[in-house]
């Protein structure tokens, strides 16, 4: 079955394209702390621009993980993350991706939010937007923002070269957990294997992120592990990030990704969450559920937000007390 877009969605595109022209500096940014889809959208669009003829850099507001570092190996200067606010105002155009909203761009947030040139936003969150004007291209149905970046590419016969291709199949397979969660949907796997058909090596790509890690990040999670405690009643279980555990194995709080589906993979769970201090006095809560419990309209009080399976929030205060106060909510929530 071919990959069909609605009239929408091929206008929108099309709005997205019209703001990406040869002669326009675009500069890419995506939310904190960028995982493997914000990182492969932005990379796989710079190709993308690229073979367009139009020049585009990225300035996110926390540096790459070194684990995404082979994304940039063909790609020398285009991560201007060290010195974004100074990339941002380079830019004649901003093109926001995988976020909507205007506060998890973090210490950028203020600049965007003031720079005056058009904002483009390409993600797949629900959330309101509170971006600066510019075309849109949103679709919380989309499993990742790199398959909304196919999609553009795609609508407007942009060439998927094998360095688009990679990046963006980076953001799929990082997004569903290597095409295990609930969001990969048939359409999903219609525009990874798009990308497959560019004669991309998926077990080269599945190394780079999967099997290029630190010995560290091996011990942390051997360690954050011994804290697990399991609710069966409630069908809660939770794992604490020992503070300074990180530090200690001399990695970054990145190589905690994937650590709270440990928590979720017990028979019975249906709310995992993982908690660790992010700086002094700030706690970040990782959210996974199990069937119909919707972690994104529980983090919402709290000020976090996300998917209905993966969300997020955090929170001022200490590592006991956010806690506390998240795990009393999540009881109630789940009774
Ligand atoms: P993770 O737990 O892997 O960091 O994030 C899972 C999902 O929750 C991601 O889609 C991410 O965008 C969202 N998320 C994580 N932390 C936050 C947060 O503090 N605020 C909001 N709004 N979303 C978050
Ligand atoms: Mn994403």
């Amino acid at each position: 079955m071919p990959i069909t877009l609605t009239a929408d969605k091929l206008a929108a595109a099309r709005d997205i394209a019209a703001l990406l022209k040869p002669g326009t500096r675009v500069c890419l940014t995506t939310h904190v702390n960028p995982d493997g889809d914000g990182l492969g959208s932005e990379v796989g669009l710079v190709h993308l621009l690229k073979a367009n003829g139009v020049a585009a850099t990225i300035a996110n507001p926390t540096p790459t993980p070194p684990r995404f570092d082979f994304l940039f190996r063909d790609l020398p200067n285009v991560d201007r993350s060290r010195e974004a606010v100074k990339a941002l105002r380079q830019a004649d155009a901003i093109v926001v991706l995988d976020i909507s909203d205007l506060s998890r761009l973090g210490m950028l947030a203020e600049t965007v939010r003031t720079r005056g040139v058009t904002v483009g936003c390409i993600d797949h969150h629900v959330s309101p937007g509170t971006l600066p004007d510019g075309p849109r291209y949103v679709d919380p149905s989309a499993a990742a923002t790199a398959e909304l970046i196919v999609e553009i590419a795609l609508a407007n016969e942009w060439p998927l070269s094998q360095p688009a291709a990679r990046a963006l199949y980076v953001g799929i397979l990082t997004d569903t957990g290597g095409f295990r969660f609930s969001n990969t949907h048939p359409r999903t796997l219609r525009i990874a294997a798009e990308l497959l058909d560019r004669g991309i090596d998926p077990e080269a790509i599945y190394l780079d992120v999967y099997a290029g890690a630190p010995e560290g990040r091996v011990r942390l999670l051997a360690e954050a592990l011994q804290t697990l405690v399991v609710e069966p009643d409630v069908g809660l279980s939770w794992i604490t990030v020992p503070p300074g555990a990180v530090e200690r194995h001399g990695v970054t709080s990145d190589d905690l990704d994937g650590v709270v589906e440990h928590a979720r993979s017990i028979a019975g769970v249906r709310m995992a969450l993982l908690f660790r201090e992010i700086s002094q006095g700030r706690i970040k809560v990782s959210l996974r559920s199990v069937g119909d419990v919707d972690v994104a309209r529980f983090a919402k009080p709290f000020g976090g937000g996300g998917h209905v399976k993966a969300a997020g929030l955090s929170m001022e205060g200490a590592l006991a007390d956010v806690q506390s106060a998240v795990l009393r909510a999540a009881r109630e929530f789940l009774s």
